[in-house]
Parts: structure tokens; sequence; C-alpha cells
């Protein structure tokens, strides 16, 4: 079966409640949103899959497509999965392909806590097909004051019901345009699953918004906190460090 993937390499997850944890990454190409903040190509697919040969120095190998699941995970062994957390199968959106990840993931054992799913939480009948499979998912829950899309709320409400069945915790990028009543919906509509889902608001960077204002998230987790039972405030910290 061919692979459409763009990226792999070892490095420390930067976001949510693992951050600085250490991921091998598997990152597929396409998603069916297009977020304002998207920080990922998705016009055209990479004629090669780049790998990071020495993790963190950013001298890469060019594999070229297609390529098959037992050579990407050929490729995730040189990396020695038993020093890392947990292999991170991400995007663009990988629950485009749920057959490539129900070939992929039975090769990728071996790490300390498995496989864990980052994902924007619009798919929930793919996610369905690949949940035994996974260890913990990592939902994105996007909001229309950063994201610029119609909401998809109805879809995360039926995604998060599979979710559930794994340990998850969910993510909200925010800005200084995300209104208290939409934190305050978006909050209730998760409350209305479980009220003890992790809740991460993570402060935009594309450089074309206005950020996020120290005052204003402090806000936007108070507003959350009144529905929900653990919300943090975590930013992406690998750039930072200029890992990948
Ligand atoms: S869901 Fe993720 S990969 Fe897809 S457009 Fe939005 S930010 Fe980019």
């Amino acid at each position: 079966m061919d692979c459409p993937v763009c990226e792999i390499f070892s490095s420390v997850q930067g976001e949510g409640p693992l951050v600085g944890c250490r991921q091998i990454f598997i990152r597929l190409y396409g998603c069916n949103l297009h977020c304002a903040y998207c920080d990922t190509v998705l016009s055209e697919e990479p004629a090669h899959c780049r790998v990071e040969v020495s993790p963190g120095q950013r001298n890469f190998k060019l594999l070229q497509k297609p390529l098959q699941v037992r050579e990407i995970a050929s490729v995730a062994a040189t990396f020695d999965l038993s020093l890392h957390h947990s292999v991170s199968l991400t995007g663009g959106e990988p629950l485009l392909r749920p057959s490539l990840l129900k070939a992929l993931i039975p090769l990728l054992r071996g790490t300390r806590r498995g496989i864990y799913l980052e994902t924007n939480g619009t798919l929930p009948d793919a996610l369905a097909e690949v949940i035994d499979l996974v260890d913990m998912v990592a939902m994105d829950f996007k909001l229309p004051s950063v994201t610029g899309l119609p909401p998809s709320w109805k879809e995360h409400k039926s995604f998060l019901k599979v979710a559930v069945l794994k340990k998850t915790f969910i993510k909200m990028v925010v800005g200084n345009e995300t209104p208290l009543d939409e934190i305050g919906e978006a909050a209730e509509l998760i409350r209305e699953t479980s009220s003890n889902i992790p809740l991460i608001l993570q402060p935009v960077t594309f450089s074309g918004t206005g950020g996020l204002t120290a005052e204003h998230a402090l806000s936007l987790q108070k507003r959350a906190l009144e529905r929900l039972e653990d919300v943090r405030v975590i930013p992406q910290v690998h750039r930072t460090m200029g890992c990948l």
C-alpha cells in the first residue's frame, strides 16, 4: 500500500499535555480543512519524503515516493522505537486514510506508550475504524474565530464520543479574536460528553494574527473552567528550541 508520508523525524512533542516527550513523528500529506493559521504545506504533495537523519540537526535525506508501509516502518525503526514515548501520526489529517493507518500501525510497535494520533477531530467514522489500534488521541477542536472556517461542532461531538474510548485530550488554538462566548459554548459541548477531558488552550502563533495577550488567555481559561475540570494554557514549545 502506498503511503503519502511527507516527513519522518524524531523530536520532542511541542504541544499539549505531553510536551517534551520524545516521539517519532510520521507526517501524512493532505487535510480536509484549510485553517487560517495552518503551518503545514497542503497545496501540493511533496515529491519526496523528508527524513531528518540526526535529530535536531536538520540534515535531511529525501526518499523517493511512493513508499510502502513497510518502508515507513523501517525508517521509523532506525530511530530506536524503544527510546521513544510514542509514535505520533500527524498531518495534515491522518484520518483521511484509515486503511493506511490500519496497515501501518501494527508495524510501529515497540515504543514505551504506543501510538499517538494527532487529528483535527472532524472525521468520526474514520476514527471508529482505527480506535482499537491507537493509544492516545490528541484532538483539535476548531474555533471559527481563529480558523476562519464554518463550525465543525456537530462533527466534533460525534468524534468525541469515539475518542473517549481511549486516552484523549482536546487542543483549541485561541487568539485575541476568540470571544468568551465561543469558548463557553465549546466547553459546554465537551462537557456533554465528559467534564474530565483535559482541554489545552494553545495561543495562536500564525504571524498574520494578533496573537494572544496574557489577559485574554486567562479570561478564556476562566470561562472554560466554569464548565470543565482541567483547562490549561500551553504555548507551542518546540519552536522555541528550534526543533522540527
Ligand atoms: S486541520 Fe491542521 S493540517 Fe488541516 S488545515 Fe487545519 S491546521 Fe492545517
